[in-house]
């Protein structure tokens, strides 16, 4: 008997080394730039879907990738205390959420998420990872096998979460004009 069918799907990381961090925010600048539309034509960190908590004091710095958009604060919060520091309860959390600003295109207030610089051609690296000098970044790109079941579950979930946020008659037209550009 034929167990369930296997699919490859490609994992990609970005590693973040907050030691090497030192609050350049150059990642901050590209990645508002690379996404500026048309591309590279502003630079505006409030766009930028990597964010670096900074304390210059106490030499911290802590990059923050934008991560997916949640509908409803959470119930719970998260105390975070560095070098006796204490920092803001919703600090490093990576969601754009209704209780705070960060995360939001500023003028429309859509959230933003990384999107690992998904562009065509596909870039060797990410934008941020390039741009660090520092190396605190660093990109990683590692092949998975799944079951092929697996694969369609996550992508029922990602197509729910896009129609939750756009409408499914928007999401039915994008995908439309981007099957007549294959
Ligand atoms: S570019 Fe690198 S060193 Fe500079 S703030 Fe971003 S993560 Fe830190
Ligand atoms: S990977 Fe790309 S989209 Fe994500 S934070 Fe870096 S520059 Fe921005």
């Amino acid at each position: 008997m034929s167990g369930p069918s296997r699919k490859t799907r490609v994992i990609k990381r970005i590693n973040i080394n907050t030691d090497k961090c030192n609050g350049c925010l150059a990642c901050e600048v590209i990645c508002s730039a690379f996404h500026a539309a048309p591309r590279y034509s502003s630079t505006n960190p409030s766009r930028s879907r990597i964010r670096v908590i900074r304390d210059p004091v106490a030499d911290i710095y802590i990059p923050v990738y934008a991560g997916e958009y949640t509908v409803a604060e959470c119930a719970g919060r998260d105390k975070y205390v560095i070098d006796g520091k204490e920092y803001s309860e919703c600090a490093f959390c990576r969601a754009s959420c209704p209780s705070r600003d960060l995360f939001k295109e500023p003028d429309s207030g859509l959230p933003l998420k990384c999107d690992m610089c998904e562009s065509d051609p596909t870039l060797k690296e990410p934008m941020c990872v390039q741009w660090c000098l520092a190396d605190a970044l660093t990109f990683e790109e590692r092949e998975e096998e799944v079951d092929e079941a697996v694969a369609i579950d996550e992508m029922d979930a990602g197509l729910e979460a896009l129609a939750d946020k756009f409408g499914w008659s928007k999401l039915l037209d994008a995908a439309s004009r981007m099957a007549k550009k294959e």
